[in-house]
This record gives C-alpha cells, sequence and structure tokens, in this order.
C-alpha cells in the first residue's frame, strides 16, 4: 500500500498542515499550482507526478473550481486506486459533486474540512469535520489525528455542511462584535470596562477577546483566514441555507461589508478587517456595490 500523502495546495493552511504531517513522522510530499517552496517538505511541480508518488491526495485548495479542475486535471490515470481528502471549504452539493467525478474515476472521498487555523494546523489542534465512509474514516484515521480532532457527521454532505454552519458564525459573531465595539468607541465608553462586563456575560464568545487588538489597532495584515474567504463562505452558506428553506437575509448585510472589505483592499488580510467596513471613518461612504 502506497502511504505517501500528496498534500495539493501549499496556500497558508496547505503548507502547515504539510509540515505538521512530516512532523508526525508521515510520509508527505507537497505541490502548488505555482511552485513553492515549504521547508522540510519535497515539493514536486507537476500534478500527475505527484499522484504517482502519493497514495493518498489531500487536498486544500481555494474552492469547488480549484477542486474541479485538479480532479479533471489529474482524471483516471491520477486517481484510480487513491484517496482523496477533501479539506477545501466548499458547500455540501459541490463536495457531492467532487466525490461523484472522484469515484467515477475509481477513487475513494473523504470529505474532511477544518475548524482552526494555522496555530491549530502547527500544533495539531484543529477539528476535522469528516464525512463519507466512516470505514475510510477509520482507515485514515492516523492521518487525520495527526492534524487534531476527527468528528465523522455523516454521510458526503455533512461534513461540508457543519462547515459552513461554523463560518457563518465566525462572520455572524464577528459582526456583530463590531457593530457593538464601533458604538463603544464612538460613545466614548471605556472599552476595557465593557470588555470585562461582556466577559462575565453569556454574551460573550472568545473570539471577541482574539479579534479585539486587531481592531483596536487597526492592524489586520497578519492574516491566518484571509477575508476573501470568509466572503466566499458566507455566499456558500447563503445558497445551501436559501435552497434548505432557511431565510438568510441576515447575511445580506453582512456579504456587503465582506465585499466592501475586498473592495478596499483587504481580501488577503484578516477577516476581522471587516471591522473596518462596519465601523467606518466619519464621512467616508459606501463603497462596495
Ligand atoms: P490560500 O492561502 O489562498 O491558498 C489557496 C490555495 O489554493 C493555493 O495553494 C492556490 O494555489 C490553490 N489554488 C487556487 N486555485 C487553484 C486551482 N485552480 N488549481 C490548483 N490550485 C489552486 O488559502 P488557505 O487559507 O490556505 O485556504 C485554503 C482552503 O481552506 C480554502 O477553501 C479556505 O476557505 C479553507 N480554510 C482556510 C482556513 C484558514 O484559516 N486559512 C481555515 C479553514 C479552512 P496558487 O498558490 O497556485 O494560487
Amino acid at each position: 500500500m502506497n502511504t505517501t500523502i500528496g498534500v495539493i495546495g501549499l496556500g497558508l493552511m496547505g503548507s502547515a498542515m504539510a509540515r505538521r504531517l512530516a512532523e508526525c513522522g508521515l510520509p508527505v510530499i507537497g505541490y502548488n499550482r505555482h511552485p513553492r517552496d515549504v521547508e522540510g517538505i519535497e515539493t514536486l511541480d507537476n500534478l500527475g507526478e505527484t499522484a504517482e508518488r502519493a497514495g493518498t491526495l489531500w487536498l486544500m485548495i481555494s474552492d469547488f473550481p480549484a477542486c474541479r479542475e485538479v480532479i479533471d486535471s489529474l482524471g483516471e490515470t491520477g486517481i484510480r486506486d487513491h484517496v482523496v481528502i477533501n479539506s477545501s471549504t466548499i458547500a455540501p452539493a459541490e463536495s457531492a459533486e467532487i466525490a461523484r467525478r472522484v469515484e467515477a474515476l475509481g477513487g475513494e472521498y473523504l470529505e474532511a474540512p477544518v475548524l482552526g487555523s494555522i496555530p491549530q494546523a502547527t500544533t495539531g489542534t484543529l477539528q476535522l469535520l469528516l464525512g463519507g465512509s466512516e470505514a475510510l474514516a477509520v482507515r485514515l484515521d492516523d492521518r487525520l489525528r495527526a492534524l487534531g480532532t476527527p468528528t465523522h457527521f455523516g454521510a458526503i454532505r455533512s461534513g461540508a455542511g457543519a462547515k459552513l454552519a461554523f463560518n457563518q458564525l465566525i462572520g455572524s459573531l464577528t459582526a456583530a462584535f463590531s457593530m457593538s465595539l464601533g458604538l463603544v468607541q464612538r460613545e466614548g465608553v471605556d472599552v476595557e470596562k465593557f470588555m470585562a462586563t461582556l466577559r462575565e456575560s453569556a454574551l460573550y464568545a472568545p473570539t471577541f477577546d482574539k479579534k479585539l487588538d486587531n481592531m483596536l489597532e487597526h492592524s489586520f495584515e497578519q492574516a491566518n483566514f484571509p477575508l476573501k474567504h470568509l466572503l466566499k463562505d458566507i455566499r456558500l452558506f447563503t445558497q445551501s441555507a436559501g435552497s434548505q428553506g432557511i431565510d438568510t437575509h441576515l447575511l445580506i448585510g453582512l456579504q456587503h461589508v465582506l465585499e466592501e472589505g475586498v473592495y478596499a483592499g483587504h481580501g488577503n488580510h484578516d477577516y476581522s478587517a471587516l471591522f473596518e467596513s462596519v465601523v467606518r471613518e466619519p464621512g467616508r461612504s459606501d463603497t462596495a456595490h
């Protein structure tokens, strides 16, 4: 059995995940569309060769079109008798489509989006949200546990559905906190006293403190999870939940501030930069369309 893992997509998360897998003693190689070095990992600049060398292909790429392009480029030669683990954040229906393509080409597919970011990938404390065959998840257990805690949610779609549900909370909680912090600042309320009271209340979420300094210091360049990907995920949630009869009008405003963030040049910055769209500089007008 070929036990080598080929990590496809060596961006912010894929490179951290590949390094962690290697640090755990697992055989790992990496591939990125635009060739990129990752310390401690052998990287290849050929997708087909990556599949020749690795029995497990672990996708960590931007979105559904990227996943489809990679699977279609690999074709039957690259996919047959391979396991494809997909940790990219895509919609449940999109994941089902990728699963269908992988299985038609003779491969096995496990949906494994992750909750957590670079620090959690680096320390092996991600939450892996699995959808697909439980037997396959058991077979891959050592690899999955190298990155964190796997939870098997059920059939294909369920891991992707859980992931979008979590990311909707990331966006909505951050936007809600931004509005409240903005009013506190504009009314001259002492921020420390406000935070101390919030921390003692049932309304508190740890993410507020995680993003507080970024917002107070207007410092968003150091991105773990880029704003452009949160916008993608809120759009995916809106489409997916909308098609299940869930009213998503509340997310129109959130999408708007994220689009404005991208328009203002924050697409590759930390997602908490949405604060800048919510709490406008006095006199600045709405720029997103
Ligand atoms: P990123 O730094 O923007 O990296 C994106 C990766 O996708 C790059 O390796 C890029 O290759 C590759 N890619 C894009 N289009 C491609 C295509 N058509 N064919 C092949 N490769 C393609 O993003 P990231 O933060 O690592 O996130 C990757 C995925 O994980 C996204 O779905 C994101 O939503 C999800 N996620 C991110 C986090 C986080 O904290 N960052 C956490 C959980 C989940 P190039 O370099 O060649 O463009």
